[in-house]
């Protein structure tokens, strides 16, 4: 059972971050924002397989301007990342971006002031994002490397900007591509700010890379209770974080409409060719929002039990496999007809549990 942290509520479209609710996944689009035909597709992609809030580069006023006609269709809330031109945040929130990210210390003070009051108005979010990679000289030079306290005092210098400019609306990061920093860093700020801390290993790598150190590094800190979005940085398609954002936050029970796959690593007993059918059935239920468990084992030493535990489950005997159903043996599938058959029971069930 984990206790969540209480965080300041802050309103990103039609979602709250913070408070005591649920974790948000978001994503980060890599088309350019100004080609809103590709932008918006990325953006329904992610959609589908499980994203609940994007982030945008806001590069120049094009892609600014971007923000009105993307928004105008997408389905999801939008995030517009900025970074050194004031000008791009006001237009972003002119043209209806739902929050914006950017460091106020980046900006002079009357820019800053100006997006303040502008985001303030539309009730709009800002995140001050820190980073291990590109902390302030001053604070290297003090601390001699990135550490917790040097993110920490970086994010004060920020967070000091905006409440200056009277805004509160503020959700705070401290991302790095080393685990023991980033949790060091999150547990920190946790003990330091009210705000909603949006969780990431940044530059994890490829999407077996980044599914440790992302699981390492945000599993501790959401079983701490910490965090209110989390993003898993992939060096892929963004659609293939959704593959490790929604099991992990299914895994503490913070996100319902993940299958639960169970498969045994298969060893010398296996008599049928099992691992082309779990990649398969994988590929497929990557793409199923429900709550079911569906188990592929490989011999009838451990398979039938774990078959048996789970809504749907094959356990394999030679050239073949008993398919099992809640518990009970309906029948022995050939070796080529089990994939096809796994897919039409994942279906059946889905169906009927969407009509209950
Ligand atoms: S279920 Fe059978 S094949 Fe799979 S690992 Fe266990 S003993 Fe080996």
């Amino acid at each position: 059972m984990i206790t969540r942290t209480h965080t300041r509520p802050v309103t990103v479209g039609n979602l709250t971050i913070g408070g005591a609710d649920q974790i948000i996944i978001q994503s980060m689009t890599n088309t350019r924002t100004k080609d809103v035909e590709a932008t918006l597709k990325q953006i329904n992609r992610l959609k589908a397989a499980g994203c609940q809030l994007v982030r945008m580069a806001i590069l120049d006023e094009e892609d600014a301007k971007a923000v009105a006609k993307i928004k105008a269709s997408s389905p999801l809330p939008l995030v517009a990342d900025i970074h050194f031109n004031p000008n791009n945040a006001l237009t972003a929130i002119e043209n209806g971006i739902d929050k914006i990210r950017l460091n106020p210390g980046n900006l002079p003070l009357n820019s800053v002031q100006t997006i303040a009051d502008a985001a303030k108005k539309r009730h709009i979010p800002i995140r001050i994002g820190i980073n291990s990679g590109s902390l302030e000289k001053d604070l290297l030079a003090k601390y001699g490397k990135p550490t917790a306290q040097a993110m920490i005092e970086s994010a004060w210098h920020h967070v000091d900007i905006l409440r200056q400019c009277d805004f509160e609306d503020i959700v705070l990061s401290f991302k790095s591509s080393d685990v023991g920093l980033t949790i060091e860093s999150y547990e920190l700020a946790a003990n330091t700010f009210p705000y909603p801390l949006h969780l990431g290993v940044t530059e994890a790598g490829t999407l077996l890379g980044s599914a440790i150190k992302s699981c390492a590094a945000l599993g501790t800190l959401i079983h701490e209770g910490i965090g209110d979005t989390i993003r898993v940085s992939v060096s892929a398609d963004p659609v293939e974080e959704m593959k490790v954002a929604k099991p992990l936050l299914s895994a503490f029970g913070l996100y319902t409409g993940v299958v639960n796959l169970i498969a045994c690593p298969t060893c010398g007993r296996i008599q049928y060719d099992m691992l082309p059918i779990v990649n398969e059935i994988e590929d497929y239920v990557n793409t199923i929002n429900a709550d079911i468990t569906v188990a592929i084992m490989g011999c009838p030493v451990n398979g039938p039990q774990e078959a048996s535990r789970a809504d749907i489950g094959v356990a394999g005997g030679k050239d073949s496999a008993l398919l099992f159903k809640h518990g009970q043996i309906i029948e022995t599938i050939p070796q080529d007809q089990i994939v096809v058959r796994l897919k039409s029971e994942i279906d059946a069930l889905v169906a009927s549990k969407q009509s209950n």
